[in-house]
Protein backbone atom coordinates (compact mmCIF):
# COMPACT_ATOMS: atom_id res chain seq x y z
CA UNK A 1 0.00 0.00 0.00
CA UNK A 2 1.24 3.32 -0.90
CA UNK A 3 2.09 6.04 1.76
CA UNK A 4 1.07 9.27 2.26
CA UNK A 5 2.79 12.02 4.07
CA UNK A 6 0.89 14.75 5.75
CA UNK A 7 3.53 17.61 6.36
CA UNK A 8 3.55 20.70 8.39
CA UNK A 9 5.89 22.81 10.01
CA UNK A 10 4.54 23.22 13.59
CA UNK A 11 3.19 21.13 16.23
CA UNK A 12 0.01 23.40 15.80
CA UNK A 13 -0.56 22.94 12.46
CA UNK A 14 -0.34 18.94 13.13
CA UNK A 15 -2.29 18.34 16.73
CA UNK A 16 -5.31 17.87 14.94
CA UNK A 17 -4.17 15.29 12.58
CA UNK A 18 -2.36 13.14 15.29
CA UNK A 19 -5.33 12.37 16.75
CA UNK A 20 -6.88 10.99 13.98
CA UNK A 21 -4.21 8.28 13.49
CA UNK A 22 -4.83 4.28 14.22
CA UNK A 23 -1.37 2.63 15.57
CA UNK A 24 0.30 5.77 15.84
CA UNK A 25 4.04 5.33 16.41
CA UNK A 26 6.39 7.09 16.15
CA UNK A 27 10.21 7.21 14.75
CA UNK A 28 12.69 10.30 15.22
CA UNK A 29 15.35 10.95 12.68
CA UNK A 30 17.36 13.77 11.68
CA UNK A 31 16.01 15.79 14.17
CA UNK A 32 12.15 15.36 13.06
CA UNK A 33 9.63 13.17 14.81
CA UNK A 34 7.50 10.70 12.46
CA UNK A 35 4.48 9.68 13.17
CA UNK A 36 3.85 6.49 11.54
CA UNK A 37 -0.06 5.03 11.60
CA UNK A 38 -3.19 4.34 9.40
CA UNK A 39 -6.20 7.03 8.59
CA UNK A 40 -8.98 5.94 6.55
CA UNK A 41 -7.24 2.62 5.86
CA UNK A 42 -4.53 4.50 4.35
CA UNK A 43 -0.78 4.22 5.35
CA UNK A 44 0.52 7.28 6.42
CA UNK A 45 3.05 9.55 8.09
CA UNK A 46 3.02 12.37 8.99
CA UNK A 47 5.89 14.94 9.98
CA UNK A 48 7.09 17.78 11.44
CA UNK A 49 9.63 19.99 9.16
CA UNK A 50 9.94 22.97 11.80
CA UNK A 51 10.08 26.18 10.17
CA UNK A 52 12.12 27.30 6.91
CA UNK A 53 13.22 26.14 3.65
CA UNK A 54 16.30 24.21 4.77
CA UNK A 55 14.39 22.10 7.27
CA UNK A 56 11.38 21.56 4.93
CA UNK A 57 13.49 20.10 2.32
CA UNK A 58 15.47 17.58 4.63
CA UNK A 59 12.54 16.38 6.09
CA UNK A 60 10.56 15.47 2.67
CA UNK A 61 13.85 13.94 1.79
CA UNK A 62 13.81 12.01 4.69
CA UNK A 63 9.86 10.93 4.10
CA UNK A 64 10.40 9.87 0.75
CA UNK A 65 13.30 7.94 1.08
CA UNK A 66 13.39 6.54 4.73
CA UNK A 67 9.61 6.32 4.77
CA UNK A 68 8.66 5.19 1.62
CA UNK A 69 6.42 8.61 0.34
CA UNK A 70 4.62 8.27 -2.54
CA UNK A 71 2.98 11.34 -2.41
CA UNK A 72 3.42 14.41 0.06
CA UNK A 73 0.71 17.33 1.56
CA UNK A 74 1.54 19.84 3.19
CA UNK A 75 -1.32 21.55 5.84
CA UNK A 76 -0.14 24.97 7.80
CA UNK A 77 -0.44 28.37 7.82
CA UNK A 78 0.61 31.58 5.97
CA UNK A 79 0.59 35.12 5.18
CA UNK A 80 -3.05 36.43 2.97
CA UNK A 81 -0.97 39.40 0.42
CA UNK A 82 -3.28 38.64 -2.41
CA UNK A 83 -6.28 40.79 -2.36
CA UNK A 84 -9.37 39.79 -0.76
CA UNK A 85 -7.19 36.69 0.81
CA UNK A 86 -8.24 37.34 4.41
CA UNK A 87 -7.63 36.08 8.09
CA UNK A 88 -9.66 32.35 8.34
CA UNK A 89 -9.62 32.03 4.38
CA UNK A 90 -8.12 29.05 3.08
CA UNK A 91 -5.34 28.57 0.42
CA UNK A 92 -4.98 25.37 -1.65
CA UNK A 93 -1.42 26.08 -3.69
CA UNK A 94 -1.54 25.53 -7.96
CA UNK A 95 2.07 26.27 -7.98
CA UNK A 96 5.06 27.71 -5.32
CA UNK A 97 8.06 30.58 -6.22
CA UNK A 98 10.76 31.15 -3.56
CA UNK A 99 10.56 34.59 -2.99
CA UNK A 100 13.97 35.28 -1.70
CA UNK A 101 15.65 33.23 -4.76
CA UNK A 102 18.04 35.87 -6.87
CA UNK A 103 20.78 34.90 -8.84
CA UNK A 104 20.95 37.73 -11.02
CA UNK A 105 22.51 38.55 -13.33
CA UNK A 106 23.56 34.66 -14.24
CA UNK A 107 19.98 33.72 -13.87
CA UNK A 108 17.03 35.48 -14.45
CA UNK A 109 15.58 36.73 -11.16
CA UNK A 110 13.32 33.74 -8.84
CA UNK A 111 14.42 31.27 -11.55
CA UNK A 112 15.89 28.53 -8.74
CA UNK A 113 19.23 27.81 -11.22
CA UNK A 114 19.80 24.66 -13.12
CA UNK A 115 15.92 24.07 -12.89
CA UNK A 116 15.47 25.85 -16.02
CA UNK A 117 12.11 27.46 -14.24
CA UNK A 118 10.40 29.47 -11.07
CA UNK A 119 7.31 27.74 -10.63
CA UNK A 120 7.20 24.63 -9.10
CA UNK A 121 3.74 23.30 -9.97
CA UNK A 122 1.39 20.97 -7.60
CA UNK A 123 0.06 17.58 -8.71
CA UNK A 124 -3.17 18.23 -10.47
CA UNK A 125 -5.23 15.26 -9.24
CA UNK A 126 -4.01 15.73 -5.45
CA UNK A 127 -5.03 18.81 -5.62
CA UNK A 128 -8.10 18.92 -6.42
CA UNK A 129 -8.65 16.32 -3.55
CA UNK A 130 -7.64 18.90 -1.83
CA UNK A 131 -9.81 21.76 -2.80
CA UNK A 132 -12.73 19.89 -1.93
CA UNK A 133 -12.05 18.80 0.97
CA UNK A 134 -11.03 22.10 1.77
CA UNK A 135 -14.56 23.74 0.57
CA UNK A 136 -15.81 20.59 2.52
CA UNK A 137 -14.28 21.88 5.60
CA UNK A 138 -14.84 26.07 5.73
CA UNK A 139 -18.73 24.43 4.89
CA UNK A 140 -18.70 22.64 8.36
CA UNK A 141 -16.72 25.40 9.47
CA UNK A 142 -19.36 28.07 9.04
CA UNK A 143 -21.78 26.00 10.65
CA UNK A 144 -19.12 25.18 13.99
CA UNK A 145 -17.41 29.18 14.47
CA UNK A 146 -18.13 32.36 15.49
CA UNK A 147 -16.64 35.12 13.21
CA UNK A 148 -15.92 38.84 14.77
CA UNK A 149 -16.34 40.47 11.37
CA UNK A 150 -20.11 38.83 11.26
CA UNK A 151 -21.62 38.15 8.15
CA UNK A 152 -17.79 37.12 6.43
CA UNK A 153 -17.81 34.27 4.40
CA UNK A 154 -14.71 32.50 4.30
CA UNK A 155 -13.47 31.37 1.22
CA UNK A 156 -11.27 28.72 -0.28
CA UNK A 157 -8.79 29.96 -2.97
CA UNK A 158 -6.60 28.48 -5.65
CA UNK A 159 -3.35 29.90 -7.07
CA UNK A 160 0.75 30.48 -6.44
CA UNK A 161 2.15 30.98 -2.93
CA UNK A 162 5.44 32.47 -2.10
CA UNK A 163 7.74 30.77 -0.08
CA UNK A 164 11.06 32.25 1.53
CA UNK A 165 13.05 32.21 4.52
CA UNK A 166 11.46 35.41 6.54
CA UNK A 167 8.41 35.88 8.65
CA UNK A 168 6.60 38.78 6.54
CA UNK A 169 5.48 41.23 8.95
CA UNK A 170 5.16 44.19 7.67
CA UNK A 171 3.04 45.61 4.64
CA UNK A 172 5.53 48.18 2.79
CA UNK A 173 8.02 44.73 3.07
CA UNK A 174 4.64 42.58 1.71
CA UNK A 175 3.51 44.96 -1.17
CA UNK A 176 7.54 45.33 -1.73
CA UNK A 177 7.49 41.27 -2.42
CA UNK A 178 4.54 41.08 -4.00
CA UNK A 179 5.46 44.41 -6.99
CA UNK A 180 8.86 42.33 -7.28
CA UNK A 181 6.98 39.45 -8.10
CA UNK A 182 4.41 40.72 -10.03
CA UNK A 183 6.95 42.16 -12.28
CA UNK A 184 7.91 38.55 -13.50
CA UNK A 185 4.33 37.77 -13.94
CA UNK A 186 3.92 35.66 -10.52
CA UNK A 187 1.25 37.06 -8.30
CA UNK A 188 1.16 35.28 -4.78
CA UNK A 189 -1.65 34.77 -2.76
CA UNK A 190 0.22 34.07 0.35
CA UNK A 191 3.57 33.81 1.95
CA UNK A 192 5.33 31.64 3.92
CA UNK A 193 7.95 29.23 4.62
CA UNK A 194 8.49 25.79 3.61
CA UNK A 195 6.38 25.02 0.42
CA UNK A 196 8.12 25.19 -2.01
CA UNK A 197 11.17 23.51 -0.99
CA UNK A 198 8.76 20.52 -0.28
CA UNK A 199 7.64 21.35 -4.04
CA UNK A 200 11.23 21.10 -5.50
CA UNK A 201 12.22 18.16 -3.80
CA UNK A 202 9.02 16.03 -5.10
CA UNK A 203 9.65 17.65 -8.52
CA UNK A 204 13.06 16.04 -8.25
CA UNK A 205 12.06 12.45 -7.31
CA UNK A 206 8.68 13.23 -9.41
CA UNK A 207 6.25 12.48 -6.62
CA UNK A 208 3.28 14.70 -6.32
CA UNK A 209 2.86 17.34 -4.03
CA UNK A 210 -0.36 19.37 -3.07
CA UNK A 211 -0.28 22.10 -0.45
CA UNK A 212 -3.63 23.55 1.26
CA UNK A 213 -3.04 26.67 3.82
CA UNK A 214 -5.33 28.63 6.29
CA UNK A 215 -4.96 32.20 6.01
CA UNK A 216 -3.24 33.31 9.64
CA UNK A 217 -2.56 36.71 9.29
CA UNK A 218 -1.92 39.58 6.60
CA UNK A 219 1.69 39.75 6.47
CA UNK A 220 1.61 43.06 8.33
CA UNK A 221 2.68 44.52 11.49
CA UNK A 222 -0.28 42.80 13.23
CA UNK A 223 1.28 39.68 11.64
CA UNK A 224 2.79 37.97 14.83
CA UNK A 225 -0.10 39.00 16.90
CA UNK A 226 -2.47 37.01 14.45
CA UNK A 227 -0.02 33.86 13.79
CA UNK A 228 0.26 33.38 17.16
CA UNK A 229 -3.72 33.27 18.35
CA UNK A 230 -4.73 31.80 15.36
CA UNK A 231 -2.24 28.39 15.52
CA UNK A 232 -3.41 28.07 18.81
CA UNK A 233 -7.13 28.50 18.22
CA UNK A 234 -8.24 27.55 14.77
CA UNK A 235 -5.69 25.62 12.73
N1 LIG B 1 6.27 32.30 16.29
C1 LIG B 1 6.44 30.98 15.72
C2 LIG B 1 7.19 31.08 14.43
C3 LIG B 1 6.27 31.34 13.33
S1 LIG B 1 7.03 31.36 11.77
C4 LIG B 1 7.19 30.15 16.70
O1 LIG B 1 7.82 30.69 17.57
O2 LIG B 1 7.11 28.92 16.60
C5 LIG B 1 5.56 31.31 10.82
C6 LIG B 1 5.15 29.95 10.32
O3 LIG B 1 3.87 30.06 9.73
C7 LIG B 1 6.05 29.43 9.22
O4 LIG B 1 6.11 28.03 9.29
C8 LIG B 1 5.38 29.93 7.93
O5 LIG B 1 5.34 28.94 6.94
C9 LIG B 1 3.96 30.31 8.33
N2 LIG B 1 3.59 31.74 8.19
C10 LIG B 1 2.43 32.25 8.66
N3 LIG B 1 2.35 33.57 8.42
C11 LIG B 1 3.49 33.93 7.78
C12 LIG B 1 4.00 35.18 7.30
N4 LIG B 1 3.32 36.32 7.46
N5 LIG B 1 5.22 35.19 6.70
C13 LIG B 1 5.93 34.04 6.57
N6 LIG B 1 5.49 32.83 7.01
C14 LIG B 1 4.28 32.75 7.62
Amino acid sequence: MTTIAILSALLDEQRGLLGELSNPHKVRRGGRDFWCGQWHGRDVVLALSKIGKVAAATTATTLIESFGAKSIVFTGVAGGVGVGVNVGDVVVASDFVQHDMDASPLFSRYEVPLYGRSRFPCDAALTAILLEAANEGLTWACGHFEDERSGYRRKVHQGLIASGDRFVSDLADAAGLVDALQQFGLNPLAVEMEGAAVAQVCHDYALPFAAVRTVSDRADSQAHVDFSEFVNQVA
